[in-house]
C-alpha cells in the first residue's frame, strides 16, 4: 500500500484505465443508463420513439448517435411541464423515485428559467468523488484548508463544491462572496487556507486589493493553490501568469460541478495552459457535434465541435445527448505532466459564434487574445455589431479598455502588437475603439462580451 500522501490520483483503478478499457466501460454502462432512462422517463422515451428505436437496439455509440438531441430548452420545457402537470419539476426527466432525490442543484441561471440538476444519494457520492479526483490531482490532501471564495447559491459550485472537498478530507472553508473582499481575506488571516477557490477576476482583484486591506502583497497570504472556475480566465496563460506570481502559488483551472462533466489543468509547464484532463469520463459519455447540422465529430486529437454529454451510471436526471452549446476542443496526446487521460479546452459558445469573412470567432477567444496583453489593458471589451450575428461585416468592431496609468501616445504602438497576435491567434484584423479604464460596465454576473448597436 501507498500511503496517501504519495498516492498521485485518488482512484488509481478508474483514472488509469486505457482509452479501449474506458472506451469499453462506456458502452457497457450506456447499454444500462438507456434502458434506465427508457424505463423511467416520458421524456426520454419519446426520444427514443422519434427514431422508432428502443434501447436493446444501441449496441455501440454509432447506434446511440441516432437518438435526438436535447436542447436546453427542451429540458425547460420539459420541466415547466411537469410542473404544471405533476406538481413537481422533474416528473418528466427525473428517472428516480422523489423519495430517493435529495438534492436539487441549478445552473447560474443568469439568463432565463434556471435549469435544474436532479441527484440522488449516489449521484452526490459521483460528483464527491469527481471533486476528490481533480483536486488529488492538483496535490490537496487531508489537512489542506481550502477557502471558497465563490458564490455559494444553488449554483453548482455552492454546496455540491464544499461537499466534495469534505469528501476527500480536506477542509472546506464556504466564506463565499457576498460578504465582500475584506470578509475574503479576513477568513484567509483567521483560517490559514492553503489553496483558495474563486473565479480569476476575483483573484486578480484581491491581488489589487490586498496591500490596502491588509498591509501586505498577496504572495504573503500563505495560499499555494489558486483553483479557477466559474469564468474562462483561468484558461489563459496571461491571466495564469499574474495569478501566479501575485499569489505565490500554482494555479489550475477546473470546471464541473452537480452533473458528471469534470476536468482539472495541470500546471505544466506553468506559463502555458495544455487544456482540461478529463476526470469523469467513466460517468459521462462526451460526444461532439458540428454546431450548425448537428453531424456527429471524431473525438480525436484537434478535435473542434459542441460538446454533448450523457450521464453513465446516473439515477436522479439522467441527462441523455444533452448539447448546452460548448464549444470543445479535445486534445489526445498524452501530457507532459505525466497524468493520464484525454484532454479537452472550452473554445467558446455556439450560440455565441460570429463569422468573419469565413473565420469563426468566439467572444471567448476574443476575450483570451485581449488579455494576453493584461496589465497594459483592463481585459473588458466588448464586440460591437451593425446587426445581429452571427455572419459580421468585416472589420469585427472591438471596443476595450486601456488601463489606468497607460499613456494614450503608447496606443499605437501597442495596437499594432495586438493587430499582429490577433491575425496569427485569431485569424482576423478587427478595428479597436480604445475607452479609459472603467467605461464598459462591469457586471456582476455573466458578463455580456457583444453588443448590438442601434442604427
Ligand atoms: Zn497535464
Amino acid at each position: 500500500m501507498v500511503a496517501y500522501e504519495e498516492r498521485k490520483l485518488w482512484n488509481e483503478a478508474i483514472e488509469t484505465l486505457s482509452r479501449d478499457e474506458i472506451r469499453a466501460l462506456q458502452l457497457e454502462k450506456l447499454k444500462k443508463q438507456v434502458t434506465y432512462n427508457y424505463q423511467n422517463s416520458p421524456f426520454y422515451q419519446k426520444k427514443f420513439d422519434q427514431v422508432g428505436a428502443k434501447p436493446q437496439d444501441i449496441r455501440s455509440f454509432e447506434d446511440f448517435a441516432r437518438i435526438p438531441l436535447m436542447t436546453k430548452d427542451e429540458h425547460r420545457g420539459a420541466q415547466e411541464e411537469s410542473i404544471e402537470r405533476h406538481g413537481n419539476p422533474y416528473e418528466l426527466l427525473a428517472c428516480a423515485p422523489r423519495e430517493k432525490i435529495v438534492r436539487i442543484n441549478s445552473t447560474s441561471g443568469t439568463t432565463g428559467v434556471p435549469t435544474l440538476y436532479t441527484l440522488t444519494q449516489h449521484d452526490v457520492d459521483v460528483v464527491n468523488e469527481m471533486h476528490a479526483r481533480k483536486y488529488w490531482r492538483a496535490g490537496i490532501r487531508p489537512g489542506d484548508v481550502m477557502l471558497q471564495a465563490l458564490s455559494l447559491s444553488m449554483f453548482t459550485g455552492g454546496l455540491p463544491l464544499s461537499q466534495g472537498i469534505m469528501h476527500m478530507g480536506a477542509c472546506v472553508v464556504p466564506v463565499g462572496i457576498a460578504g465582500g473582499t475584506k470578509r475574503v481575506l479576513d477568513f484567509v488571516r483567521l483560517t490559514s487556507p492553503a489553496a483558495i477557490i474563486a473565479t480569476p477576476s476575483f483573484g486578480q482583484y484581491l491581488i489589487e486589493k490586498c496591500p490596502e486591506l491588509t498591509g501586505k502583497p498577496a504572495c504573503e497570504l500563505g495560499l499555494r493553490w489558486f483553483f479557477c472556475a466559474g469564468e474562462p480566465g483561468g484558461g489563459n496563460p496571461a491571466v495564469r501568469t499574474v495569478l501566479a506570481g501575485g499569489f505565490g502559488a500554482r494555479v489550475f483551472d477546473h470546471t464541473g460541478g452537480g452533473h458528471a462533466f469534470h476536468g482539472i489543468s495541470c500546471d505544466e509547464p506553468p506559463e502555458q495552459f495544455s487544456g482540461m484532463h478529463f476526470v469523469s469520463e467513466d460517468h459521462c459519455l462526451l460526444e461532439l457535434v458540428d454546431p450548425d447540422t448537428k453531424a456527429p465529430i471524431k473525438l480525436k486529437d484537434g478535435a473542434i465541435g459542441e460538446m454533448v454529454f450523457t450521464f453513465l451510471d446516473w439515477e436522479g436526471g439522467p441527462f441523455m445527448r444533452y448539447a448546452l452549446g460548448d464549444m470543445l476542443r479535445i486534445i489526445a496526446q498524452p501530457c507532459s505532466c505525466g497524468m493520464p487521460g484525454i484532454r479537452f479546452k472550452i473554445v467558446g459558445r455556439a450560440d455565441d459564434m460570429l463569422i468573419v469573412k469565413g473565420v469563426n470567432v468566439y467572444p471567448e477567444a476574443v476575450k483570451s487574445a485581449i488579455l494576453s496583453f493584461f496589465p497594459h489593458v483592463t481585459g473588458l471589451f466588448r464586440i460591437l455589431l451593425d446587426a445581429p450575428g452571427p455572419v459580421v461585416k468585416p472589420p469585427l468592431k472591438i471596443r476595450l479598455e486601456y488601463a489606468h496609468g497607460f499613456a494614450e501616445k503608447d496606443l499605437p504602438g501597442l495596437e499594432q502588437k495586438m493587430m499582429t497576435y490577433f491575425r496569427q491567434e485569431v485569424r482576423i484584423a478587427p478595428e479597436f475603439e480604445w475607452v479609459p479604464a472603467e467605461t464598459i460596465p462591469r457586471e456582476m454576473k455573466k458578463t455580456k462580451f457583444i453588443e448590438v448597436q442601434e442604427q
